[in-house]
């Protein structure tokens, strides 16, 4: 993991009731709990996302780039860049720009919903 991903600029990452619960209950905390300490609401309001560090990275990227709650990760993060990225998302992923090729796009949406076009 080179956590690129984990430090795109603006980068969000929506967190569902289901994924609170599984979040929460692996790090021993209270739903509600998590939620107060751990997220915010989306800049569209639709929702609620991991809060960012000062510098923009998710709060819970190392600085060995690993993921604090991989285990339990959203599936946001478990999909990129397979089944959405964004925009600008080849110019952070270098797993997008392999032997210089860039995957194809397919955009879907708003930013944090494209999807490529290879899905597992
Ligand atoms: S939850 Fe983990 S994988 Fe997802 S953005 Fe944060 S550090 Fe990266």
């Amino acid at each position: 993991m080179c956590g690129a991903c984990c430090r795109m600029p603006n980068g969000i990452v929506r967190v569902s009731d289901a994924e609170i619960a599984r979040i929460a209950a692996f790090l021993g905390m209270g739903e509600t709990e998590f939620i107060e300490l751990e997220t915010e609401v989306a800049p569209d309001r639709e929702g609620l996302i991991l809060k960012s560090r000062s510098d923009g990275a998710c709060a819970w990227l190392t600085e060995d780039n690993l993921c604090r709650i991989n285990p339990v990760k959203p599936d946001k993060c478990r999909t990129f860049p397979f089944e959405w990225v964004n925009s600008d998302s080849s110019e952070v992923c270098p797993g997008l720009k392999r032997n210089g090729e860039e995957k194809s796009i397919q955009h879907h949406g708003n930013r944090h919903e494209h999807k490529t076009g290879t899905k597992k």
